[in-house]
């Protein structure tokens, strides 16, 4: 009896699983289509950037670093392995210089990508 029942819930669930169309995605296989309001990759506009320190020091997870070498020579440097995405950074900064855009951001085991220099100031540049 408990055959006959576990039968009757099977059926359409295996029926529901072959004819049915797919839900999940076909990434990598496929094109990766990302919601408007994704948080990915960590934009910057440089000339914007005035080397604040505000979103380095509201990153809640040490994904910036701002390296002040005098008062108009500085670079500010991104960590994408550390980012959480959570646009701390773009609600910190006054000078609308950081956002975060809906670009997906690709794992990587290279040391390269893991570093990535956002804004790179010399006092030549402000001349
Ligand atoms: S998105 Fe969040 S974790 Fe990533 S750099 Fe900005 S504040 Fe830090
Ligand atoms: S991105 Fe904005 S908050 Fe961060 S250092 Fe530049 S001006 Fe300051």
């Amino acid at each position: 009896m408990d055959s006959l029942r576990s039968l009757i819930y099977l059926v359409p669930e295996l029926w529901r699983t072959l004819f049915e169309k797919i839900i999940t995605i076909a990434y990598p296989d496929g094109p990766l289509e990302l919601p408007e309001n994704f948080r990915g990759r960590v934009r910057i506009n440089p000339d914007a950037c005035r080397g604040c320190n505000a979103c380095v020091r509201d990153c809640p997870a040490f994904g910036l670093e701002l390296e002040r070498k005098g008062r108009d020579e500085f670079r500010l440097i991104h960590y994408p392995a550390h980012c959480i995405a959570c646009g701390q950074c773009e609600d910190s900064c006054r000078f609308g210089a950081i956002e975060l855009t809906n670009e997906f951001v690709e794992p990587t085991m290279g040391e390269k990508p893991c570093v990535e220099i956002l804004v790179e100031r010399t006092p030549a540049e402000d001349e």
